[in-house]
């Protein structure tokens, strides 16, 4: 896919929020498949439980939902829950896989009664195929046209009832027609610490993995509040500790592979504390456009505004001004900076 997520310096990062080739195996073992052991975001499960029930109750499909947020939050576990939970065929695919029209109408043709189909990084959906997703969104219609030129016709079809569920990173780039057609809009955020610490208590049960509570706080708390990244430290931690240790991760044990993966105590990596040094010392604390930040560090702008930004603004250490980005007292309090008059007076 030609996606800022899937570059090559990306894949080397360990708290990367973006699936690595081999977190997909690893995944699939520890994704929950019901909305009770999908652990967090409570305001989310409720809406769904009940729109899910709702629906049961009816006997109709569900109405179409969009979730959006940083990577690896859940989105496509979410979607799978729902499907699971209704008890219908759940079909995933990605907007950047639908090149051609008939990528799509192909798709809906063969849709099964009140499935759900997910698409993922719907900002990348192509014009001329949210045209027509319009109609099977809405009347469960499909236009297709038969022939060309002036004996061109076009033709309905009745396509079945089903649940369509958009997930993008990016809610801001989806066009506002299509935004419009979701009747369920859900918003995930980062994790607690405490919710992490459950979520890595769950997996290194079911890993067989030992570890005790303040291995497990360690961890969640490195874990940039995102469970993709919880589970991967869990894993290379579970490495460490077979091999320089006795096999159960405790603190020491945690903080010394931590250390080794060079994740520092906020799950800050290379990447992150460059971003960071290059407003501070090269943009004089901001602001900073992000085309220039990217360019700075050789790194993708979608890149910087979907998968590093995100968890930095979260956690106070850098701002979103219409001027650009500007780092915040707690940046340069991390790495023992003070600041100049200039750049405290942007705080
Ligand atoms: P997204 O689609 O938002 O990028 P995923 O749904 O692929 O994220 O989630 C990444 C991984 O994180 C999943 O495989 C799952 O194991 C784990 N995960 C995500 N959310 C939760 C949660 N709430 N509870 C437990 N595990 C979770």
């Amino acid at each position: 896919m030609p996606d800022a997520h899937h570059s090559a310096d990306i894949k080397e990062r360990i708290v990367s929020a973006a699936p690595v080739e081999d977190d997909s195996s690893f995944e699939l073992k520890l994704r929950p498949q019901r909305l009770a052991e999908f652990i967090g975001q409570n305001k989310i499960k409720e809406n769904l439980a009940v729109a899910i029930e709702a629906a049961k109750s009816r006997g109709e499909a569900l109405d179409h939902i969009l979730l959006y947020g940083p990577p690896g939050l859940g989105k496509t576990t979410l979607a799978a829950i729902v499907a699971n939970e209704l008890g219908v065929y759940f079909q995933p695919t990605a907007a950047p896989l639908l090149q051609i029209k008939g990528d799509l109408t192909a798709i809906l043709t063969n849709i099964r009664d009140k499935q759900v189909l997910f698409v993922d990084e719907i900002h990348r959906m192509q014009p001329a195929l949210e045209e027509i997703l319009y109609p099977a969104l809405e009347d469960y219609k499909l236009d297709i046209i038969i022939g060309q030129g002036p004996a061109a016709r076009t033709h309905t079809l009745d396509i079945k009832p089903f649940t369509f569920i958009g997930a993008t990173t990016r809610a801001g780039l989806v066009s506002a027609p299509l935004r419009s057609r979701f009747g369920i809009v859900l918003r995930l955020e980062f994790y607690t610490h405490e919710d992490l610490r459950v979520i890595i208590d769950r997996s290194a049960e079911i890993l067989g993995v030992e570890i005790n509570d303040e291995g497990a706080r360690e961890l969640a708390s490195r874990s940039r509040g995102t469970p993709r990244i919880a589970n991967r430290l869990l894993r290379r931690v579970r490495d460490y500790a077979q091999v320089r240790g006795a096999g159960k991760i405790d603190l020491p044990t945690a903080q010394a592979a931590l250390q080794m993966l060079e994740v520092d105590r906020h799950g800050f990596d290379e990447v992150d504390r460059k971003l960071l040094l290059t407003i501070i010392e090269k943009y004089q604390g901001g602001p900073v456009g992000v085309n220039t930040l990217a360019a700075a560090l050789a790194e993708e702008p979608d890149a910087i505004e979907e998968i590093y930004e995100p968890f930095l603004i979260q956690i106070g250490f850098m701002n979103r001004t219409p001027r650009g980005r500007v780092a915040t007292q707690l940046a340069y309090e991390h790495f023992g900076i003070t600041p100049n008059r200039k750049q405290a007076s942007l705080f």
